[in-house]
């Protein structure tokens, strides 16, 4: 989503200056920002970025890792032999392409591949899903002005996140009769650039597991940005020369499936801060529910880091598929918080290392040593 749904900023990697997810997550962040593609915005290390050195430093990790990539290739389906995935099929310019493993990971984001072999979702009793945003990025704006100054940063110094004045006056158009979209936040983000800024602010709930679905919807969703983009022009003289500079690849998707997992974590233990004996991660964001509809948002902020127990990254029965990121088994409420990128990156740290362990003690996933991997986890710099 960082680089695909221009999702900025990467939050929230600490807690009043402390480092709530080391690791892996923080060396890229500490590595981007000696890019000069990062800027960590203490005290909660939010992190803003430049989204073309994402990618470069994501490529040079990655192939230094010795990892070998398939670009522009789709999951679209995999072999199994009972519960035991055996292969996966991707499907790019040289057609179909099978490839095995002994253990496979599912960072879909829409847990994609544990859909496909089979692993029960959760349920959504209510129906009610977050809505995607279309991100954009706005050039020409005035960045040094005093209205952005106090709203491109999120380290709470200047209050909530969300630019209020700019809220206000459209809420208030709206109210009037004038035929405006719902919207979220609006959120203007840091992109390192004078003038710039990543904009979130159109709201459509959809499903992004349908792609019909998630057309229609990105196609109005694009339609929105331009009318949000001729609202802020008209309307606050920090935008007046401002243009579209580029929209993001795709929407941005907040929720959709989930696996049912070993462990089902709960808002409840979330906000309270549960200790897991199994506990690999750890989140720091408040639960952070859009309203599918309108302008609202639920929020409970967290007043001690919670943590997220690796049987959250496993199905029951299956024993060598893991998923991490927002895929991973939580209630809708837990997720509202889960979801956000520092969170993500360290469930797919603690996946990777069990992978690993997995293979090499040749056992399922289920059954690895859970103290050896938090012990590993520990020496390979996640804070638990
Ligand atoms: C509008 C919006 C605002 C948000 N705001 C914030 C914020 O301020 N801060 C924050 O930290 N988080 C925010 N989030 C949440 C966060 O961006 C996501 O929840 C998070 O990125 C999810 O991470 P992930 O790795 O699970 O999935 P993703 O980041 O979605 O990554 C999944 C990857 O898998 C690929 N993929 C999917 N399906 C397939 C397939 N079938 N075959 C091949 N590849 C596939 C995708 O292309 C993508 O690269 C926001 C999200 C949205 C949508």
């Amino acid at each position: 989503m960082a680089t695909m749904g221009y999702v900025a900023p990467l939050s929230v990697f600490a807690l009043k200056n402390e480092l709530v997810i080391g690791g892996i997550p923080w060396e890229f962040v500490k590595r981007l920002e000696s890019m000069g593609g990062a800027f960590i915005e203490w005290p909660k290390a939010n992190i803003d970025f430049d989204v073309e050195l994402y990618k470069l430093c994501c490529q040079r990790m990655v192939l230094e890792a010795g990892v070998k990539m398939y670009m522009h290739s789709s999951l679209i389906g995999c072999e199994m032999e009972g519960k035991t995935v055996r292969s996966v099929v991707i499907e790019n310019k040289n057609g179909l392409e099978t490839l095995s493993g002994k253990v496979f990971i599912d960072c879909t984001g829409d847990g994609d591949l544990a859909w496909m072999a089979g692993v029960p979702m959760q349920e959504n009793p209510d129906g009610e899903v977050q809505p995607c945003s279309f991100c954009f990025i706005l050039a020409d704006v005035d960045t040094e002005s005093d209205l952005l100054n106090k709203c491109m940063y999120h380290n709470g110094i200047n209050g909530p996140s969300q630019c209020k004045p700019v809220r206000e006056k459209l809420l208030a158009l709206k109210e009037a009769g004038a035929p405006i979209p719902d919207f979220g936040g609006p959120w203007f983000n840091n992109v390192l650039h004078k003038g710039c800024v990543a904009v979130n602010i159109t709201r459509r709930a959809a499903d992004s597991t349908d792609n019909r679905n998630f057309t229609d919807t990105e196609c109005q969703l694009r339609e929105d940005i331009f009318t949000f983009t001729q609202l802020l022009k008209e309307n606050f003289p920090e935008f007046k020369n401002c243009y579209v500079a580029s929209t993001a690849p795709q929407a941005g998707i907040r929720e959709s499936r989930r696996i049912l997992g070993v462990h089902t974590v709960t808002a409840d233990e979330y906000v309270n801060a549960y200790h897991y004996e199994d506990s690999i991660s750890r989140g720091i964001h408040p639960i952070d529910l859009h309203a599918s509809k309108g302008s609202g948002q639920f929020r409970i902020d967290l007043d001690q880091p919670a943590y997220v127990p690796y049987r959250a990254l496993i199905a029951p029965d299956y024993p060598n598929l893991l998923c991490a990121g927002r895929c991973i088994s939580t209630d809708r409420q837990a997720l509202a918080s889960l979801r956000v990128q520092a969170s993500c990156m360290g469930t797919g740290q603690a996946a990777g290392v069990a992978a690993a362990q997995s293979v090499a003690a040749g056992c399922s996933v289920q059954n690895i040593d859970t103290q050896a991997l938090v012990e590993e986890l520990k020496n390979l710099g996640t804070i638990l």
